[in-house]
């Protein structure tokens, strides 16, 4: 077996990993994006077709974790090529909503090509193997600040590989890391764990629950009658925190665009099932155009509105904040910090411009979609790989040997090439 990690070994975002057998049946797990550093999206080299041929070059199969930029990316070139492309079903829906919503105002036929490529996408279920010639794949459900997300297990010459993906144990699924992988991981007696470390090089001494944070979210409702919330349109947790402030407080609507509406549709049918009714999102209301309509008669008691960076919702505002009392109005940002810090790498001017434009109250109020350290520690100790553990998606600087492990796991950890009995592994 050959492990080769393409791009993550220094890096949030952007990560590639690559598992060929013997016989050289090759699959890549995830192929998106560098993240963007500020507003310049175009930082990536594998925009360059030259540079992602040799990475394409053999494979079988492509396999994404789940639905961010940063995972999938490169749906069209990878189609073009005839490679069968697998995702979870609702992060299929997810992108092709995605796609779809800009095609509408970009009709281009880079998207045309991105959204075909969706469409052929292979959608697999957790707990579910499927072949690749002699690779298996298992995947396995995770909680992340995406909704539909999944670690893989891989087999293939007689070894096996834990793939984490990005993942947390918090969220309103997250409890249910430590039960799957001491039933479904342990008992496969891992040889290597390829591990997410975002938040290792991050010191974010406030890393609350997603529960602590609808709690405070409700505290903010009790608060300001108009609460307007910036924060993806795909997080489903956290979109569930605020519908469940809503609905706290009493009285009010979560005001909502066509397309998040059927975002949370999508999430209302593949989520919000069984013992899962927190993704039911009852206080939703698509909010259109008369805006004193909507005052005076849907949200006469307040709202909260999610809303986005882009020019529908400048124009709504502008529309609607000369019509609410200014000392009712707060904006909650629920998103990484970075991107309206000036000077962060990832500062955007123009998100900083947008939370800026009206004279409403300021909150941060965000938790992250990655795991804390403790739980970074829980996942080796449990999963206690015989061979290797590799980090990826960290930052250059954070060390996985500073976690709380035994010598001898701190031993294992890999970050650059090397051979270990019939494993080797190649660090890009
Ligand atoms: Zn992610």
């Amino acid at each position: 077996m050959i492990i080769t990690i393409h791009r993550g070994i220094n890096q949030i975002g952007g990560c590639i990993t690559e598992i060929a057998s013997a016989s050289g049946t090759k699959i890549l797990i995830d192929l998106g994006h560098n993240l963007p550093e500020g507003e310049n999206r175009d930082n990536d080299p594998l925009d360059k077709i030259e540079n992602i041929d040799p990475i394409l070059d053999g494979v079988s199969a492509v396999f994404y974790t789940h639905s961010h930029g940063d995972h999938v990316g490169f749906e069209a070139v990878i189609d073009k090529k005839g490679i069968p492309q697998y995702i979870g079903r609702l992060s299929k829906k997810l992108l092709q909503l995605q796609r779809g919503n800009i095609l509408y105002y970009h009709p281009t036929p880079e998207l045309r090509a991105s959204k075909k490529a969706i469409d052929n996408f292979t959608t697999y279920e957790a707990n579910k193997p499927i072949k690749i010639c002699d690779i298996t794949i298992t995947p396995y459900y995770v909680s992340h600040s995406a909704p539909d997300a999944y670690m893989f297990v891989v087999e293939c010459d007689g070894r096996t590989v834990l793939h984490t993906g990005d993942f947390r144990e918090h969220g309103y699924r997250g409890k249910g890391l430590k039960p799957t992988i001491q039933k479904y991981i342990v008992p496969r007696n891992i040889d290597v764990l390829v591990i997410e470390g975002t938040m290792l090089g991050r010191d974010d001494s406030r890393m609350i629950s997603e529960a602590t944070l609808y709690e405070e979210l409700t505290e903010l409702m009790r608060k300001y009658k108009y609460v307007f919330v910036m924060c993806t349109s795909q997080d489903a947790d956290r979109i569930s925190s605020i519908n469940h402030a809503v609905a706290t407080v009493g009285g009010r609507r979560m005001l909502v665009d066509g397309y998040q509406y059927k975002v949370l549709e999508a999430f209302e049918k593949e989520l919000g099932q069984g013992n899962f009714l927190c993704y039911q999102y009852k206080r939703k209301h698509y909010f259109r155009k008369n805006w004193s309509n909507v005052l005076d008669k849907d949200c006469k008691r307040g709202f909260a509105m999610l809303v986005r960076n882009n020019c529908n919702f400048r124009k709504a505002l502008d529309e609607m904040m000369p019509l609410l009392d200014k000392e009712q109005c707060c904006l909650v940002y629920s998103q990484f910090k970075g991107y309206i810090t000036p000077k962060h790498s990832a500062f955007m001017q123009n998100t900083y411009d947008f939370i800026h434009t009206f004279d409403w109250h300021f909150m941060y109020l965000h938790t992250s979609g990655h795991a804390s350290r403790e739980t970074l520690e829980m996942v080796c100790k449990n999963v206690k790989p015989k061979m290797a553990i590799i980090p990826i998606h960290r930052e250059a600087r954070s060390d996985f040997r500073e976690l709380n492990l035994s010598e001898e796991l701190k031993n294992k950890v890999i970050t650059q090439s090397t051979s270990i009995e019939d494993i080797k592994i190649v660090v890009k």
